[in-house]
């Protein structure tokens, strides 16, 4: 088998540096132990413009340096058995920044790639299937991990041989489990998959 997984949410904490960011700079009041219950940004956030708070906090240093989420030991071990490909959504314009942060966490890894349900207004910009079909290795089966259900939903229709996890969040707590596994965090997709291999 060959993994292909998720960044944000999964191997960074993207959600805990960009809200310290609007509590910093815009919503003093927002409570240290705030967790978004929602995807859309703006109905989290309907006091500020978040687009432009988005732009903001990517465009500063903080954007590189998110914290992992994972283990650095444990994820490197699962790179040395399987092929780990990791699949972000972000806008092609931030790659470098997303490759300086995965350096830093001394990460390894068989390939990034850009994708996923959100396409920032760029028509070409592929969907998590696409690019997997691009370059996965058809004798392996494919392992996929997100936490969010659209994309997990995505490859699951595209592949349906493929096992698919979804990576549980604040935000997708009600989100109802379809084809793929719900996993708590990080090690509880190491036990599963163990499970699985
Ligand atoms: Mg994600």
């Amino acid at each position: 088998m060959e993994i292909f997984l998720d960044i944000d949410g999964v191997i960074l904490d993207f959600e805990s540096s960009f809200i310290a960011h609007i509590r910093n700079n815009h919503i003093p009041e927002l409570p240290k132990d705030y967790l978004p219950k929602s995807w859309e940004m703006d109905e989290e956030f309907s006091q500020i413009r978040i687009k432009e708070v988005w732009d903001e906090f990517v465009s500063i240093d903080s954007f590189s340096e998110l914290k992992l989420l994972v283990d650095q030991t444990s994820f490197n071990q699962l790179s040395s058995q399987y092929a780990l490909h990791l699949i972000t959504n972000i806008p092609k314009s931030l790659f470098s920044k997303r490759v300086k942060n995965l350096k830093s966490h001394a990460l390894n890894f068989t390939s990034l790639e850009i994708g996923g349900h959100f396409n920032f207004g760029d028509e070409d910009y592929p969907v998590k299937s696409v690019v997997i079909n691009k370059i996965r290795d058809h004798r392996k089966k494919i392992v996929f991990l997100d936490d969010h259900p659209t994309n997990c939903y995505d490859v699951k229709s595209r592949f349906p041989d493929s096992i698919v996890f979804l990576m549980s969040r604040p935000h997708n707590q009600n989100q109802k489990d379809h084809h793929w596994i719900r996993v708590a965090n990080w090690m509880d997709f190491l036990e599963k998959l163990k499970e699985i291999s």
